[in-house]
């Protein structure tokens, strides 16, 4: 199985340990040429969302990656991932692949709680710990678009087709449970 981190900004070396245990290997996806291979599944990781939206621009991946994710391409986005795939951003900012129909909010939870952590039921996974930092959350989802998670009343976890966005950081704590969801359900 071959599966790439999105590795040009952000938290995806933690990503990429995860799943180089879990799946044997993890490719880094750097640039344009990284692509010769195939790709089975994409993690698109944490970090700063309007950064990640340019490099992919400049760096030439934003076009074949996006066929690649309305194609079918199983996807497991975290935090800045989620506002990439989301259809809609709140406040008008341009969306990014815009795959996924829910608009989300940027860095919603205001200073104070800029990082927190809660546990809470995940899908039918039962609880899990879920570390937050300056996470997005969604204001809704669009028909076809599922709520895996909720914390506080606000959906922090969604799933449309193969594509699996969380607002919080899963490689952030031990529980391995939602990525071997992904890689044995949805992959
Ligand atoms: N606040 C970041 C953004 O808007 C996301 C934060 C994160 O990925 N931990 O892109």
């Amino acid at each position: 199985m071959n599966i790439a981190v999105l590795a040009m900004q952000g938290a995806f070396l933690e990503q990429a340990a995860t799943l180089k245990q879990l799946a044997n290997s993890c490719a880094q996806l750097r640039k344009h040429d990284d692509l010769g291979f195939g790709l089975d599944a994409l993690i698109l990781p944490g970090g700063e969302s309007t950064v990640q939206a340019k490099l992919l621009r400049d760096l030439d991946l934003f076009t074949p990656l996006k066929e690649r994710i309305d194609g079918g391409m199983p996807v497991l986005a975290t935090c800045a991932g989620m506002i990439l795939l989301a259809e809609h951003i709140a406040g008008g900012e341009s969306p990014c692949f815009a795959s996924i129909p829910m608009t989300v909010r940027r860095n919603a939870y205001g200073r104070q709680l800029g990082s927190f952590h809660r546990t809470a039921p995940f899908a039918d996974l039962g609880n899990i710990p879920m570390t937050f930092i300056r996470a997005p959350y969604v204001e809704e989802v669009r028909p076809g678009a599922e709520v895996l998670a909720r914390v506080d009343d606000r959906i922090i976890g969604v799933r449309y087709r193969k594509q699996v966005a969380l607002a919080f950081h899963p490689e952030l704590d031990a529980d391995e449970r939602i990525y071997r969801w992904f890689l044995n359900t949805i992959v």
